[in-house]
């Protein structure tokens, strides 16, 4: 008996995990971990509850600096209980780059670019997803399905593929051709669909019966949050365990700003941050603002947007499923909602290019944009530290072409090619 015991104990490779049970955000009901499950009864997203106490005393800030600089080095604070469930495509922790020269025409006191561009996918959806396959795969799923503006799928189909589990992802028919593309090379049976991502979530909706997949809808499963929880976690620890005066978030469904938000909460529980936080702010496009909206009427709940429209089709989310959780954080944190216009992100993107040699995509460029408008409006002020999201590499989406072509048949115009360089 003790030596089969013993035997056995080499194979069960466990993380010491602390998930004590799920939580439904809205009712404070509560359901038993390890158990698939969507939503609550009440139909809304479940936070993952975990005993910190415990989690405190079993791992301390110095151990963590000899583990590898990715978002798994957190695990005591993440669900996954086996490590053989961990799904690994290279994560990093994600640079915080200063961008001095903006931070100088700007009058702002320092502005940092976290970019999660240089995810395994080309965005800060490898966060969540990683977390939903990897808890997918410990509890049983074979099939999973989403929704998606882009990125979402495209580390879904990544991460799925890695981890043998079947993936099927709907995208609404503008969005990006290069995402599509690559959802579906990446082993998503994929579908384009003539709406917006809410009509296609009502397709997953509809089919898990008849298809037998499990809805990995943003906020539809506890994990995705955890995931992007890391993004706090990596921040602070970025820092020095500290949070910046005021973080710019692009927000869509919102998981990342509700994940950060409760990565604070769970440090400060611990006593490795104090009780100071960051001013949460969410930005979006003036093309599909609901959070603004209802932020700026006093609402607890967001009026689906008609008609959405933007070149950042990240944030184009007409009716995010956790308003109130977004919307609570913003406020709870002394922050606001804001909304800025295509050309103001165009101009971003473009400024921030040229100046600091950062490629931001269109979402992250809305951040750099609302900065800007808000140290005007006084509503940031200039001796503030402030955190711009970058969540996903700028190479997906539309760039500026040449500035000339060349007939290697005729002789070079040095000429020429001088008054490009001095004209752009
Ligand atoms: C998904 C996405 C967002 C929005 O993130 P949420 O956490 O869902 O609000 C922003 N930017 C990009 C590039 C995205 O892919």
């Amino acid at each position: 008996m003790i030596s089969r015991y013993l035997l056995l104990v080499p194979l069960m490779k466990e993380y010491p995990t602390f998930v004590t049970h799920l939580e439904c955000s809205e009712t404070g009901e509560t359901y038993p971990a390890d158990q698939l499950r969507g939503l609550s009864d009440h139909g809304k997203p479940l936070w993952v509850r975990y005993d910190l106490k415990a989690l405190a005393r079993s791992v301390s800030k110095e151990q963590l600096l000899s583990r590898r600089p990715e978002f798994w080095r957190y695990r005591e604070f993440l669900p996954v209980r086996k490590s053989q469930n961990v799904v690994r495509l290279g994560e990093v922790m994600t640079p915080l780059l200063p961008a001095a020269k903006l931070q100088q025409r700007l009058g702002c006191g320092e502005i940092l670019i976290k970019d999660e561009g240089r995810l395994p996918t080309g965005s800060f959806k490898a966060r969540g997803l990683a977390l939903a396959v990897a808890m997918a795969r410990e509890l049983g799923v074979r099939r999973m399905a989403m929704p998606t503006n882009g990125n979402a799928g495209a580390a879904l189909a990544a991460y799925g593929s890695r981890a043998g589990i079947e993936t099927y992802v709907f995208c609404p028919q503008d969005t990006p051709t290069v995402n599509v593309q690559e959802i579906a090379f990446q082993g998503a049976t994929t579908f384009l669909c003539n709406g917006y991502i809410n009509d296609c979530g009502k397709i997953v909706a509809g089919g898990q019966e008849a298809m037998g997949w499990f809805d990995t809808s943003t906020l539809k499963e506890p994990y995705r949050i955890e995931g992007k929880k890391t993004m706090g976690l990596e921040l602070a620890e970025q820092l020095g365990w500290d949070v910046p005066d005021v973080i710019l978030y692009p927000t869509g469904g919102g998981t990342g700003l509700i994940g950060m938000w409760k990565a604070f909460q769970e440090l400060e529980a611990i006593g490795w941050i104090g009780s100071k936080r960051p001013r949460m702010v969410a930005v979006q496009a003036a093309g599909c603002a609901p959070i603004v909206r209802a932020f700026e009427r006093g609402d607890r709940h967001a009026e689906p947007w008609s008609n959405a429209s933007t070149i950042a089709s990240g944030i184009r989310v007409p009716a995010a499923l956790g308003d109130y959780l977004i919307l609570d954080a913003v406020r709870e944190s002394g922050g606001f909602a804001v909304a800025v216009s295509d050309d103001a992100i165009e101009e971003a993107q473009r400024e921030c290019a040229r100046r600091e040699g950062i490629l931001l995509c269109p979402e992250g460029a809305a951040t750099l944009a609302a900065l800007q408008q808000e140290l005007s409006t006084g509503r940031i002020q200039p001796n503030e530290r402030a955190v711009l999201f970058n969540c996903a590499t700028g190479l997906k989406y539309p760039m500026q072409s040449a500035h000339g072509t060349i007939d290697l048949a005729q002789p070079i115009d040095y000429e020429a090619i001088r008054r490009a360089g001095s004209d752009s």
